[in-house]
């Protein structure tokens, strides 16, 4: 038995029948890792002595009959989610000698459910790009190809568990940074509702449309982990009262009678590959066959979705980064004197390029005189944006469209247009304005033999629906049992 093959349900299983130990588990990933992370470039921090000690105290709680929910399950996170003496960067200079003194909750919260962590995944730039070519510190290359970027921003994330370095792994998303990087590399990820998750603990982007989210190569493995780590906390005013349904139990309900509201406008979106146009209306078609309804909807403003959110997400991070400044986190420029230079040479030194442009972007659309054209403006239409899934939402149980417009691009293919990249986010942008859940699950391989997600939203707080959905579909397809090369 190859143990890095093993879903996290199945390696529960073992571990719970005590076939295999926690430990073996563990060496197992971090040997793969040791041997495939410097062609792929997945982790940016590897804690293997902590991993091996963490599995050998979920040895003993399986030994002892008290194990949590995850309990010896190696995974990792993205290095935007503080993690308690171990170096959390968010793949930038300027965080490079960050030790968080915390936790964040979801990565507490998997701890207390007995999860092994292996180390912290590569990212853009706080979390700004779409192919993690943003980051500071290493290019990460697709498991499928490594000529082409993961996706991103949580493209560690996505080729770790594309490459079987983890059984899983933890993303966030913004615009599209969980689901794009999971399409890209053949496996599922999912944003969950805004508020589903608390965000103690991840480094502030956007502040009303980050949300943290699981990567795993199978819908199951996402529902076990978004459970973990879903639910009220309160450390986040801003982390929902809800009760956390069970979504793992819940997939076995099926899809009879479920409707699928097919949005029109995103055939006529720009820039979409046909091939990725066939793939989805053929996932349709297999929900159909298995007793799901499609239904024509219409979202009217969706073609506003990426105008309005780099206002918004630049907007909010201008004022998030204002925190490093040199004084409190990471580095500092060093040969200065006076204060004022000393914050605009470590910010200038310090971040990267595009991090710059946004903070000039949203400082820009917050200033005096043009708050009202850009930021308020963008506000008004974001409340259209929502309007829209509110009226969707009373035709249909979830919505269907591409993920991406196209499978994985090459490395350096996009780098010298940020705009190009920026357009890329069309379907991804629209969950994140509403808050809404959205899932991205593989639905076919290009003729190039690339990944394609097919992206699944859903009403606020009804993740169940999308991954019964998603499920449905990746049992029709069966392709989680291809693997890269
Ligand atoms: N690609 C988008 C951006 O660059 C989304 C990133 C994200 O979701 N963190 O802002």
């Amino acid at each position: 038995m190859e143990l890095h093959e093993l879903t996290i349900a199945e390696a529960r299983r073992l571990l719970a029948k005590r076939e295999i130990s926690a430990r073996e588990l563990t060496a197992a990933h971090l040997s793969r890792i040791e041997a495939l992370d410097p062609g792929i470039g997945a982790f940016l921090t590897v804690t293997a002595e902590e991993a091996l000690a963490a599995a050998d105290a979920s040895d003993q709680r399986l030994a002892a009959g008290r194990a949590g929910p995850l309990e010896g399950i190696p995974l990792a996170v993205k290095d935007v989610l503080c993690t308690r003496g171990v170096r959390t960067s968010c793949g930038s200079r300027i965080l490079e000698n960050f030790v968080p003194p915390y936790d964040a909750t979801a990565v507490a919260r998997l701890r207390q459910a007995g999860a092994v962590l292996l180390g912290k995944l590569n990212m853009d730039e706080f979390a700004m790009g779409s192919s993690t070519e943003n980051s500071a510190f290493r290019v990460t290359r697709n498991p499928w190809d490594p000529d082409r970027t993961p996706g991103g921003s949580s493209g560690g994330s996505a080729a770790a568990v594309a490459a079987r370095l983890c059984l899983g792994a933890l993303g966030s998303d913004t615009g599209g940074s969980i689901r794009q990087p999971a399409s890209h590399c053949g496996v599922v990820g999912l944003k969950p509702t805004y508020g589903r998750v608390s965000r103690y603990g991840l480094v502030a982007f956007a502040s009303s449309l980050d949300q943290v989210g699981p990567f795993g190569r199978r819908v199951e493995d996402a529902a076990l982990l978004l459970e973990a780590i879903a639910g009220h906390d309160p450390a986040d005013s801003t982390s929902a009262r809800e009760p956390v349904p069970a979504f793992a139990a819940g997939l076995e309900k099926g899809i009879q009678g479920l409707k699928i509201g097919i949005p029109a406008e995103y055939r006529a979106a720009e820039g979409l590959d046909p091939e990725v146009g066939r793939a989805v209306e053929e996932a349709v078609s297999d929900l159909a066959r298995r007793g799901a309804q499609p239904v024509e909807i219409s979202l009217p403003h969706m073609r506003y979705a990426v105008a309005v959110y780099y206002v918004i997400a630049p907007a909010e991070a201008s004022s998030n980064l204002a925190r490093y400044d040199g004084v409190k986190y990471g580095r500092r420029a060093q040969d200065e004197a006076e204060l004022l230079s000393m914050y605009r040479k470590t910010r200038g030194r310090h971040f990267g390029p595009e991090v710059r442009r946004r903070i000039v972007i949203g400082t820009y659309c917050l200033s005096a005189g043009y708050y009202d054209a850009y930021y308020g403006k963008a506000s008004q239409v974001r409340s259209l944006i929502v309007r829209d899934f509110a009226e969707a939402f009373r035709r249909c149980d979830a919505i269907a469209c591409p993920t991406a417009p196209t499978p994985a691009f090459r490395l350096g293919e996009k780098t010298a247009d940020p705009l190009t990249l920026y357009l890329a986010d069309i379907f991804t942008i629209p969950a994140n304005l509403a808050g809404i859940p959205a899932v991205s699950v593989p639905c076919a391989f290009s003729s190039a033999g690339l990944p394609i997600g097919l992206q699944l939203m859903g009403k606020a707080f009804d993740e169940e629906t999308i991954l019964r959905l998603a499920a449905a579909l990746e049992e029709e397809r069966g392709l989680f049992r291809r693997r890269p090369g």
